[in-house]
């Protein structure tokens, strides 16, 4: 409670912590993480310390540990999809009470100042900053975050259903707001992992009628439960133009078979931080009619909010898979190896 909190709230808890750290970045099944011992991080001005109750597994997690994003800095740990209890805040911040939930998310940080900021699109802020590619994420026992940045979590979520809300549904809202389907429209969505599983719900609840393409038997098999209306493989034709369509598998290849199945006019939103590379297009098939090719960078703290709120009123629920904070890698490789539908979430 703002006030009551001293400046720096820290309770003298001092002493080490565990975390994953990227050693050298290399094919997951090498292992690239390494589990370290270092001190428990103080909270600087501004910043809250959250001891991490669970942490999403994202696939950007992935990228960093294989190198496809390169670190941008020595033994940092990933994880930003973290759900966690504040136990410490530092001079300044009074956002959060000692002991309240909260979830840190990808967004770390902007500079609230470039032109993008000032236009109200800190998604494409200049000098953004993190979480668990700048700053040290949630695979640990704890971390610190600027609280400007930190979202409550609705009471009704469990902690390991709120964990991939806070990436995989944030930047899949922002995606599904990308593709502009008009109201009672035809989405098409391309792989179906943690950010598919939580968009399709969405877009489903908002009566939207969904086609999922996406390698993978335990994924078709969850994308029929979630009540798409079409389900075929990764490159399969869509049975009907599509209004909008996201791609979601990191695969470059399907830019090409999803912009074919586009109706007039439409849009094809890449989710993904990290694309393989696209092939060359034809121009007939594949953009003119005024099909649009675009990206989904990031996402501002607008949707962040306004997702949180949406899922909570529309009962999204992410389909987990639990494991101990000491088997991060195993879970990286599951996810690598698609062996499990929906999202990975690793528990203290
Ligand atoms: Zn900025
Ligand atoms: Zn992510």
């Amino acid at each position: 409670m703002p006030g009551l909190v001293p400046p720096c709230g820290c309770r003298g808890q001092g002493g080490a912590v565990q975390a994953w750290v990227v050693d050298a970045p290399a094919p997951v099944d090498r292992g690239p993480l390494r589990r370290v011992e270092r001190d428990l991080p103080e909270p600087g001005p501004g910043q809250v310390r959250v001891r991490v109750t669970c942490c999403g597994v994202c696939r950007t997690d992935l990228h960093l540990a294989e190198g496809d994003l390169p670190p941008w800095r020595a033994a940092v740990t990933p994880g930003h999809e973290i759900v966690g209890i504040v136990d410490a805040v530092g001079l300044g911040a009074d956002r959060f009470a000692l002991g309240e939930r909260v979830g840190v998310p990808w967004l770390a940080g902007t500079d609230g100042s470039c032109r993008f900021c000032r236009r109200g699109d800190e998604n494409l802020c200049t000098a953004p900053r993190f979480t668990g590619w700048d700053l040290d994420g949630g695979y640990a026992d704890a971390c610190v975050a600027d609280e400007r940045f930190v979202y409550r979590l609705p009471d009704r979520l469990p902690d390991e259903q709120a964990a991939p809300l806070l990436c995989a549904g944030i930047i899949g809202y922002r995606a599904l707001r990308c593709a502009a389907v008009p109201p009672g429209g035809r989405l098409g969505i391309y792989g179906f992992g943690g950010s598919a599983h939580l968009t399709a719900q969405v877009a489903l609840a908002q009566g939207l009628r969904v086609h999922v393409f996406t390698r993978g038997e335990a994924n078709r098999r969850l994308a029929a439960e979630l009540g798409a209306d079409h389900v075929g493989g990764a490159a399969d034709p869509s049975p009907e133009p599509l209004d909008g369509a996201i791609l979601f598998a990191p695969a470059g290849e399907l830019v090409p078979v999803a912009l074919r199945a586009l109706d007039r006019g439409a849009t094809l939103a890449v989710a993904g931080i990290w694309l393989s590379d696209i092939p060359a297009l034809n121009y007939a098939a594949e953009l003119f009619d005024e099909r649009r090719l675009r990206s989904v960078t990031a996402n501002t703290r607008r949707d962040g909010g306004e997702f949180l709120l949406l899922a909570d009123r529309l009962g999204v629920r992410p389909t987990t898979v639990a494991y101990p904070m000491a088997e991060a890698p195993r879970a990286l490789a599951d996810l690598a190896h698609g062996r499990f539908a929906g999202a990975a979430v690793l528990h203290n």
